[in-house]
């Protein structure tokens, strides 16, 4: 491989407004709050990752941060302490172009019982299977963590995270925070549903039939 190319500051404008219009659109719907969450989005060789401990609303284009695939920042001042997160699933996933982190009150809830949330709702498939999986606790920022995430995340595009959070993954920017916008809100269902009962789970071969479905839903199949 190449030396990665450094994107300089002013690179990639509409790529960085995406992703500060991400960070305030999470701290808006209260899916975030004050310096929790972030977003990383892939680059060719490279990924831009927010950086640490900034609030949505004090985020600038050139505050993002550059790194590469070893580590190193190439622009930009001190990346997430969840970078290694951002890293391990682009590098690992070639389906996957962004990564959204949340500690939302829903998801956050759950995870801080551990609890996964199995197949309730059909909607569960959009995370890409009959379950979205809750890893163990490890300390933030973490290799341990970044390694259980990726356990949790195998064949799925978001898990939950023990005692902290969540994660939504998608081809692009859009997808990562449209499925995190749905993580939550199945999260919200699946907690309002145990308030009154023991929810009726689906069958896997009823996941199965939607998760088929799925693969032509809406306007992907077309032209
Ligand atoms: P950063 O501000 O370093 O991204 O940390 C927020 C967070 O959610 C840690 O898990
Ligand atoms: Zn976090």
């Amino acid at each position: 491989m190449g030396k990665p190319h450094a994107s300089a500051p002013e690179r990639d404008p509409a790529l960085r407004q995406a992703m500060l219009e991400a960070m305030r659109k999470l701290s808006a719907l209260g899916l975030n709050r004050g310096t929790s969450g972030n977003v990383g989005v892939r680059l060719q060789d490279t990924f831009l990752v927010t950086p640490s401990g900034v609030p949505a609303e004090d985020l600038t284009a050139p505050s993002l941060v550059e790194m590469d695939f070893s580590g190193a920042v190439l622009s930009g001042g001190k990346p997430s302490s969840e970078w290694r997160i951002h890293r391990d699933i682009l590098a690992a996933r070639a389906d996957i172009g962004a990564v959204v982190h949340t500690h939302s009150r829903y998801a956050t809830t759950l995870a801080c019982l551990q609890r996964e949330v199995p197949a309730f709702h059909y909607m569960i498939a959009a995370a890409g299977g009959d379950s979205i999986r809750c890893s163990p606790y490890a300390l933030f920022g973490s290799q341990e963590l970044s390694d259980l995430a990726l356990q949790a995340l195998a064949q799925r595009k978001a898990c939950l995270l023990g005692n902290h959070g969540m994660l939504a993954l998608g081809a692009d920017l859009r997808a990562a925070m449209a499925l995190a916008l749905e993580v939550e809100s199945l999260c919200e269902q699946y907690w309002s549903t145990l308030q009154i009962g023991e929810p009726h789970l689906l069958s896997t071969s009823q996941m199965q039939l939607v998760l088929e479905k799925f693969k032509t839903y809406g306007q992907r199949a077309r032209g």
